[in-house]
């Protein structure tokens, strides 16, 4: 009787911080109709308290906000504790900025969205979590990818650029090994999405875009090459034997 009635419905609790009521409120009933457990936070000190207070397992978080902004409040709560954050835009080029100023966040949606397109968002970003769980104790003894000035230890999850550690959010580390294991091939944004977001609706390939251009802004722009129409490659640093 037990086992039948417990895996399908892991408790979820998500906190949705965003300043406009109407849209806060449809948010959380969406979430609440999955059987999830929805907290709306209106602005972005309040967003860090609750987070704080509640342990989300996942945050969706605005990012014109008062008191505090988006920007802000995701980079306080991810300090505290990982946590997948999905960020909402008002538009394409501030999502761009927002990518620019290095969030944290793994995941971003422009405004105006669907609310099937967000739950299915939420959903990858969950599963993420737990398959990262997974790789993880996978990867505990892959080898060092060793490329000179570069260094990557997938066990550890670290990355080293010129002898000095460089912080990545979780999506841009399993984006960069996933590329750097194959260097110099060129995988595909589809291919990308579903190795690392296990997201396999194309249209979240602007994401996969989005991730390249922080970890190109963190790691120099060089490290990955675009095939224009196709995808990304890794290309390993000059020096790397
Ligand atoms: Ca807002």
């Amino acid at each position: 009787m037990l086992n039948t009635a417990t895996r399908s419905t892991t408790p979820r609790t998500v906190l949705v911080v965003e300043d406009e009521p109407t849209l806060a409120t449809a948010v959380a009933q969406r979430i609440t109709a999955e059987g999830w457990t929805a907290r709306v936070a209106s602005d972005g000190a309040s967003a860090v308290q609750a987070a704080k207070q509640l342990k989300p397992d996942l945050v969706i978080m605005d990012i014109m906000l008062p008191v505090m902004d988006g920007l802000e409040a995701t980079k306080r709560i991810v300090a505290e504790r990982p946590v997948p954050v999905l960020i909402l835009t008002a538009r394409d080029d501030e999502t761009d900025k927002v990518i620019g100023l290095g969030a944290g966040a793994d995941d971003y949606m422009t405004k105006p969205f669907s609310m099937r397109e967000l739950i299915a968002r939420c959903k990858a970003l969950l599963r993420r979590v737990e398959r990262a769980k997974v790789i993880a104790k996978n990867s505990e003894n892959e080898k060092i990818l060793d490329f000179g000035s570069l260094v990557i230890d997938p066990g550890q999850r670290i990355v080293v650029s010129d002898g000095v550690q460089v912080h990545l959010t979780p999506t841009e580390f399993d984006l960069l090994a996933t590329l750097a294991r194959k260097p110099r091939s060129v995988l595909t944004r589809e291919k990308l999405l579903e190795e690392v977001w296990d997201w396999v609706d194309a249209s979240g390939t602007r994401t996969v875009d989005s991730h390249v251009k922080a970890l190109r802004h963190k790691l120099g722009s060089a490290m990955i090459r675009t095939v224009h129409g196709v995808g990304y490659a890794f290309e390993p640093p000059a020096n790397a034997e």
